[in-house]
């Protein structure tokens, strides 16, 4: 059998995976390994439909290393005078540079259509897929589990729903190929990418009169505005002194929610339907408006069965026809994942520190590995913080990014990692911190942010349980994941 040895196994060449392993071949000297088995870096951006674009600016994500994309403002369309978003094809040529730069310096290998099984009798064990070949990694510091988030996408997962030999379902991946033999489309999901597919219907002519969209849940969208980085920095420094405000101030998660929409931080495609989804994902005003002309909104649950003339949903039945094209576009995407520890015998588990910002907590964890000499010195400053899902998980996931961001600004290495990094989305702002606008709302953000981690404290009635339930640590923690949701 043949043999491997190294300082870090690290099983997932996503973003999570890369990112992490940018920062410590940067901030340390060790050797690194790294699985997929996937064919190419990039993780499930391989995969993605052919119209993806990130949802954030280009200008903040991949490796803190490389910048991705020229940090242009974008003149036209439904990002006009936004920093520009990468494509799916520009996201997947980027990681390709990222590890080929990687495995220049001599200290990374990285293996594709490779898997980790887990822990084998002489090291941990990876399968050449290809060839089945089993190979042992003997790992001299620690396995990294880049894989513990793994996104969902449409065009690999197995849709939770049965569909008829006769019905026409296809993944959004096959949108635009079948876009054209078809009379009308019904999108089912109510994430960011049915979203995307709606746009993409709209944008290529398709009269809304000819989309129905089926949403299990409505969502709430963060304006894109308030994550604009670099020159429009206090756009951010905006955004979250709406946040803290809010939650200093609400009186309860209803309360908190018509805060936050008054206040323009988040949007819903129906202000006249209550919202119970959160996912963290934003769209432009433009976007919003294109999609508010779809008007058949099917409110019936998640679909259950799709045959020639009906959808079967968890409420109901809605008529369809064999010449309907329906777009799958409840894959997950972000998995939810229950929370444990970051920092484990043997091992490391990416996980969300800070919400919407998967790069830069992976690269953060990765400096912390390298600079602290203790378990539970590095657990402090990395806490995990599940994805969110809905509304209810809201106050956790905000008071504890912010705590978590307390924390980090007293230790004066990590906040210069911060402060330097191309990954972190306010990197920006010293430089335009005596401006009028960001040092208000920088002052708004300081003089609510404690009273605001306070009440979200309160409202949280999971802040006991997520401490109470973040795992312990297991030899190889399998994602155990929460009650599955739709995107
Ligand atoms: C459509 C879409 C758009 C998004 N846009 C943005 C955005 O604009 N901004 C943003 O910040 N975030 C965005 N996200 C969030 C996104 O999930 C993260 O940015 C990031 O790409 C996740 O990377 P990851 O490495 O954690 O996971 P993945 O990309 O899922 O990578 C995990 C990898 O692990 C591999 N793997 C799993 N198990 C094994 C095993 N046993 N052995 C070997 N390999 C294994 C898989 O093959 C996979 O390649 C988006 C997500 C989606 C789905």
């Amino acid at each position: 059998m043949a043999s491997i040895e190294t300082d870090y196994l690290i099983v997932g060449a996503g973003t999570s995976g890369l990112a992490f392993a940018d920062a410590l071949i940067a901030e340390s000297d060790a050797e690194v390994t790294v699985v997929d088995r996937r064919p190419a870096p990039g993780g499930h951006w391989l995969d993605a439909y052919p119209f993806v674009r990130l949802h954030s600016p280009s200008a903040y994500y991949g490796v803190d290393s490389l910048p991705l994309g020229e940090d242009r403002i974008d003149t036209d369309r439904e990002n006009a005078g936004y920093y520009e978003r990468a494509s799916g094809q520009e996201v997947r040529a980027y990681f390709a540079e990222v590890a080929s730069r990687l495995a220049e310096t001599g200290r990374v290998s990285l293996l594709y259509e490779h898997e980790h099984l887990g822990q084998g009798a002489d090291g941990e064990r990876v399968r050449a897929m290809r060839t089945g070949t089993l190979k042992d990694v003997v790992v001299r510091r620690r396995v990294v589990d880049a894989r513990y988030l793994e996104a969902s996408v449409p065009s690999t997962h197995t849709p939770s729903f049965e569909v008829a030999s006769v019905a026409k379902v296809a993944p959004v991946n096959e949108l635009p190929a079948a876009a054209d033999s078809v009379s009308s489309y019904t999108v089912l999901g109510s994430g960011k990418t049915a979203v995307d597919a709606c746009t993409w219907l709209l944008d290529n002519g398709i009269e809304p009169d000819r989309i129905r969209w089926v949403r299990p849940r409505d969502a709430w969208f963060h304006d894109r505005a308030h994550f604009q980085p670099l020159d429009q920095v206090g756009q951010i420094i905006e955004g979250i002194a709406l946040d803290v405000e809010a939650g200093a101030e609400a009186t309860g998660l209803d309360d908190m929610f018509e805060r936050l929409e008054a206040s323009g931080r988040l949007s819903r495609i129906d202000p006249s339907r209550p919202a119970t989804m959160y996912r963290g994902t934003m769209l432009s005003a433009r976007e919003l408006e294109a999609v508010r002309q779809i008007e058949d909104v099917v409110r019936l649950g998640r679909v259950r069965r799709v045959e020639a003339d009906r959808i079967v949903l968890e409420r109901g039945e809605v008529d369809t026809r064999p010449d309907v094209l329906h777009v799958d576009c409840t894959a997950l995407g972000l998995r939810s994942t229950s929370a444990t520890p970051v920092f484990q015998p043997g091992r490391i588990v990416l996980q969300q520190l800070r919400y919407n910002s998967p790069p830069a907590n992976a690269a953060l964890i990765a400096f912390v590995e390298a600079h602290r000499d203790d378990d539970v010195d590095r657990n402090r400053l990395c806490p995990p913080n599940p994805y969110a899902s809905s509304v209810e998980d809201w106050p956790r996931m905000m008071s504890r990014s912010w705590r978590t961001e307390r924390e980090w600004l007293g230790e004066p290495d990590v906040s210069a990692w911060l402060a330097g990094s191309r990954l972190n989305l306010v990197s920006a702002l010293p430089a335009h911190a005596a401006e009028p606008a960001v040092r208000s709302a920088l002052e708004r953000y300081l003089t609510n942010v404690g009273p605001a981690i306070e009440r979200l404290e309160q409202l949280d009635d999971s802040t006991t349980k997520v401490a109470a339930t973040v795992e312990p640590a297991r030899p190889y923690p399998e994602p155990a994941a929460r009650p599955p949701v739709h995107g």
